[in-house]
């Protein structure tokens, strides 16, 4: 099974190298049989081949199994037509990955603002807002004139339908509840079209289904996140939401994902690339390294192979026990632990 790695911008190498070590320890711990492979991407490939998102690299992804990326910091790239493409963005559309899933747990001894949650979002992750992946062609974002600026947001049914058919599998796995945020007192059309969609498939799943607005839900997930479980909403929204909910369970350090469509799977931290602390060995690699292990559960699922769900299911507990000891933690959690390592400690726990 082939997974493609690239490494991404800013903190990226670091902490994609720590969940490196991870995936190797668990493909020799599970016998996977994993095959690692690099491709160049960010502002590595800028400045070897002109451009941060190459046509090498997407056709490399296209032909992975999974795929590890690491953090992009699109914010200081040239703009698309000098080569400065959004690749995180990019690949989401390059590969349809429609569903983008966001774990934030709450984990035994770990610092939280929170003393209780384990929410998982599930957010639309190819349309809405996004000016640079809702058009065909163009930019869902113009300015007629310099004194105005407008911005499109496009929510289809076939969008809407499959990020609610992952969304309701989730709940089904997990308490069997289903909570979905949008904003259709004001967005009545688009976000009105969202929660008819999903109103269609929980009540296919006989799923436990309640409905927010997004600015309720903002105070509510700080109030009570006890009360939730599975959260589906559109791209904006839940790209905001899961940012909220990562801190309130321990921070940014501790939030995992999957970008996932039909065909292809993406590990990729909830977090950016952080380039403050970039270089200096104190990133917290453990966002990275469950976004790894959502991607073999995923692939499990999919290529129906259970040892690679029960390496997922390793790695989480692994990271659990890892995270319970004070001096097995990085600094953002009042360790002492490198970056290189805490994933050399992971990947021992889990050698074990
Ligand atoms: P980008 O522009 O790529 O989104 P950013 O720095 O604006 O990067 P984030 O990287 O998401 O945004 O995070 C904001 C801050 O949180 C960082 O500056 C850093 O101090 C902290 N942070 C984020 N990720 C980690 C991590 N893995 N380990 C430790 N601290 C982190």
């Amino acid at each position: 099974m082939k997974i493609l790695v690239c490494k991404g911008d800013g903190i990226g190498p670091e902490i994609v190298a720590a969940a490196e070590a991870v995936v190797k320890a668990a493909s020799r711990r599970f016998n996977l049989g994993l095959e690692i492979d690099y491709a160049e991407i960010g502002l590595e490939s800028l400045k070897s081949q002109g451009t941060t998102f190459p046509d090498a690299t997407i056709q490399r992804m296209k032909e992975s199994d999974g795929i590890i990326l690491g953090p992009l910091h699109t914010a200081i790239y040239p703009p698309p037509e000098k080569g400065g493409p959004n690749a995180s963005g990019g690949t989401r559309k390059a590969l349809d990955l429609y569903a983008n899933v966001r774990p934030s747990r709450v984990r035994p001894g770990c610092p939280a603002h929170v003393k209780k949650m384990d929410v998982v979002i599930v957010r639309e992750n190819t349309e809405g807002f996004y000016a640079d992946r809702n058009m065909f062609a163009g930019r869902g974002e113009f300015m007629p004139t310099p004194d105005v600026a407008i911005s499109m947001r496009k929510v289809t049914r076939e969008g809407c339908m499959r990020i609610a058919e992952s969304a309701c599998e989730l709940a089904k796995q997990r308490s069997g509840k289903l909570t979905m945020v949008h904003k259709g007192n004001v967005m009545k059309m688009t976000d009105g079209l969202f929660a008819d969609c999903v109103n269609e498939v929980a009540s296919r799943y006989k799923l436990e289904v309640d409905e927010y607005f997004i600015d309720a839900m903002t105070a509510l997930i700080v109030r009570k996140p006890e009360f939730f479980d599975v959260i589906v909403t559109t791209n904006m929204y839940g790209d905001i939401l899961s940012d909220l909910a990562a801190e309130l369970s321990g921070g940014l350090g501790l939030g995992p994902s999957i970008n996932a469509g039909a065909d292809h799977c993406v590990a990729q931290a909830a977090h950016g690339s952080a380039p403050d602390i970039a270089g200096r060995n104190i990133a917290n690699p453990t966002a990275m390294i469950l976004s790894c292990g959502m991607l073999l559960d995923w692939l499990g699922r999919r290529h129906k192979r259970p040892e690679l769900q029960e390496a997922a299911k390793r790695i989480d507990e692994v990271i659990e026990s890892q995270l319970a000891d004070k001096n097995g933690r990085t600094p953002d959690l009042g360790g002492k632990l490198g970056t290189g390592a805490f994933g050399e400690a992971v990947a021992k726990r889990l050698a074990g």
